[in-house]
């Protein structure tokens, strides 16, 4: 093809190129006439074909200043001379329409018998030669000097031929992206009727174009998201720009052609006129059927699983490496006495005693640092300030961000420890029982058998020899008497360790003269042991009345001061001083015997023990075990000191007892 000729007959030519162009196309001959139109430049001047064809082409023109009107007086002479202009801006007023901002680009076309017309593009708000760079200085050339023929023109046309082609490739793309995307793009008017749906709506609804192009917007949506779109856009028409002009972003459900539905996600935006003025909608809907399902799912096993552990009994507890709370279950929560809500999200300390926390986080720690599980005893105080032991099992978990938790069970073994505790304590009973009964026996066996034994020998002796005298008569029945007193003291002693005797029912505190039972109890050992002057007693003034139980405050005293002479094998003085001290009455019992070693004296109040050096003195090892009851009963104490060879003091403190004798009266 030569430059600026067109080989086919021009008509065709034209027609074949700008059949589908969207920029307006006029062919006109060199006296004027209009030969071609494309469906563009009919659109644009708002006339037919039928009506253009033939027709002067200042036809579609309203009358009025228009550099197409100027070039109309001489056109032939012009086209002849090639002085028709070959670029313009324009806004013209035709027939039917108003157009702005037109661009006109008029070319040459001369056929082999050397007929000349000119075609024109008319492009609507076109942009600007300019942005053709390689060619701007033809461009620009071909604009300067309209004189120049041939040359410029086919230069001109190459031009418009690159134009066109950019065009249309931009075009192509265009619908090439249309056709090819999965999403449906789709336009509306300003009555919310589609104007443009792509065809991918064929996919994602089974309807054709024009079958989804017939339905009106609520038919193409389920009426809850139908009514919920619609209040959305509203709402969102009613903000100023630049708000309005964003957008929003829509879930909705939409039938398909085969009665099933599907989720779209939809970016929806305002098409807006020059004046600001809402001329429909522009939307961008995507499938997200798959990822509304997966989110169902993942709803309904998120449902399922807090089912579960709900259901689980014992409280079960995920925390973070920050000890907080990411999830709990129902049983967790009620252990706490509080809401899900106050319970999750909450650090340990905010849910525990700081000082506990600082035990559970060492745990923690170790479970979240090593992985290894943990099983550990820990305690805690409810809501209504009782302390619970609980078993805590923590194991690790770790998220797919590689997120350390530490997952907990508990079990409260509070009830199970004090089981546990209570059957231990009767064990320890039962064995030391166990252990009284066998030192029972052998200590009976012992004691029993020699006054036993001493009885028997005197009753053979009475029988055998009926010509006893007087004196040895007397001698064998108070040998009989001290074994039998022997036995008495005995039993006794073990009435009170082991029978009711013990029983707080038969602690009795009553107002008592203090210095009368001591002075009573120190004049009975001065009869037994003979050595009465040698216990010097001392009784703080005011001291007289107390009140306490008697026969108990005996015993105590008795077995204290027995064993102080008992013990002081080289005599010594033995002292007894009463006195008070805060709310305590004290006795000190001290004497200067045999003493005992550290090892025994933790062990001599166990009943039957007795120290290995008992320097031969015979005993039961039941005198202190009973001297420890006595002091017990009164919620008082005992202590001692002692050292082997030096001698021992015994400290009995019980407490004065006013209160608790007003209250037996
Ligand atoms: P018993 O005197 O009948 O053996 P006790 O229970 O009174 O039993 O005393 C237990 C043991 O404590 C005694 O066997 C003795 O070894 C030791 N003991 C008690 N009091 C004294 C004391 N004042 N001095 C030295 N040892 C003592």
């Amino acid at each position: 093809m030569e430059d600026g000729v067109i080989n086919q007959s021009s008509k065709e030519s034209v027609h074949s190129l700008w059949m589908n162009s969207i920029e307006g196309v006029r062919l006109v001959d060199s006296i004027g006439n209009i030969v071609y139109v494309n469906d563009s430049f009919c659109a644009l001047v708002g006339l037919s074909e039928e009506e253009l064809i033939g027709k002067p082409f200042c036809y579609p023109y309203q009358m009025s200043n228009s550099n197409e009107l100027e070039n109309f007086e001489n056109f032939s002479e012009n086209i002849k001379n090639r002085k028709i202009t070959p670029y313009y801006k324009t806004s013209v007023t035709f027939q039917n329409k108003k157009a702005s901002n037109i661009e006109v680009t008029n070319t040459y076309i001369h056929e082999k018998d050397d007929k000349l017309w000119l075609l024109s593009v008319f492009r609507l708000g076109a942009e600007e030669f300019n942005s053709v760079d390689s060619l701007d200085s033809e461009k620009n050339e071909s604009k300067i000097d309209s004189q120049k023929s041939g040359e410029d023109s086919s230069k001109l046309i190459k031009l418009l031929e690159y134009e066109r082609k950019k065009n249309k490739e931009y075009e192509n793309l265009i619908k090439a992206v249309i056709d090819n995307t999965e999403d449906v793009i789709w336009m509306t008017d300003n009555k919310l009727r589609f104007t443009f749906i792509s065809p991918s709506i064929t996919r994602l609804r089974g309807y054709s174009m024009e079958e989804a192009m017939s339905q009106t917007m609520e038919q193409s949506m389920s009426p809850q998201a139908f009514k919920l779109a619609i209040s959305i856009i509203d709402k969102k028409k009613n903000l100023q720009t630049p708000e309005r002009n964003t957008g929003v972003l829509l879930e909705s459900e939409h039938p398909c052609k085969d009665g099933s539905f599907i989720w779209a996600e939809s970016k929806v935006k305002f098409l807006v006129g020059e004046n600001d003025e809402i001329l429909g909608l522009l939307g961008v809907s995507r499938d997200i059927s798959e990822r509304k399902k997966t989110e169902k799912l993942l709803r309904e096993n998120k449902n399922y699983l807090s089912k579960i552990i709900n259901t689980i009994g014992d409280p079960l507890f995920v925390k973070n490496s920050e000890y907080r709370c990411v999830l709990a279950n129902n049983a967790f929560c009620s252990m706490l006495g509080a809401e899900y809500s106050a319970v999750v999200g909450k650090y340990d300390f905010e849910l525990f005693n700081p000082e506990e926390c600082k035990a559970y986080n060492i745990e923690d720690d170790f479970v979240l640092l090593t992985g290894h599980e943990s099983l550990k005893e820990e305690s805690y105080v409810d809501p209504q300030g009782e302390r619970h032991t609980v078993l805590t099992k923590k194991t690790r978990y770790i998220d797919e961000n590689e997120d350390k938790y530490v997952v907990g069970t508990i079990a409260d073994i509070t009830e199970l420890k004090e089981v546990d505790r209570l059957l231990r304590q009767s064990l320890e009973t039962e064995r030391k029982l166990n252990n009284m009964r066998t030192d029972f026996i052998s200590m009976v066996s012992h004691e029993f058998r020699t006054p036993l034994t001493t009885i028997l020998s005197s009753m053979q002796i009475v029988q055998q020899y009926e010509d006893l005298r007087k004196e040895e008569k007397e001698e064998i029945y108070n040998r009989v008497y001290d074994s039998i007193k022997k036995m008495i003291v005995l039993l006794e002693d073990i009435l009170i360790l082991g029978g009711t005797e013990s029983d707080k029912a038969a602690f009795k505190p009553l107002p008592c003269d203090l210095d009368i039972l001591c002075l009573d109890v120190i004049k009975d050992i001065s009869l037994n042991y003979n050595q009465g002057n040698l216990i010097k007693y001392e009784i703080q003034d005011n001291l007289d009345q107390v009140v306490a139980d008697a026969k108990l405050l005996r015993q105590i005293l008795n077995n204290l001061l027995s064993n102080a002479v008992k013990y002081s094998l080289e005599g010594g003085d033995i002292k007894l001083k009463v006195y008070a001290a805060d709310e305590f009455i004290c006795f000190d019992v001290e004497d200067k015997g045999i003493g005992i070693n550290v090892p025994d004296q933790n062990e001599i109040f166990k009943p039957f023990f007795r120290c290995f050096d008992s320097a031969g003195v015979s005993g039961t090892g039941l005198g202190l075990a009973i001297v420890k009851k006595s002091v017990d009963l009164h919620s008082g104490s005992i202590s001692l000191k002692s050292e082997p060879g030096k001698g021992t003091t015994f400290f009995v403190k019980i407490p004065h007892l006013y209160e608790y004798a007003k209250g037996n009266k």
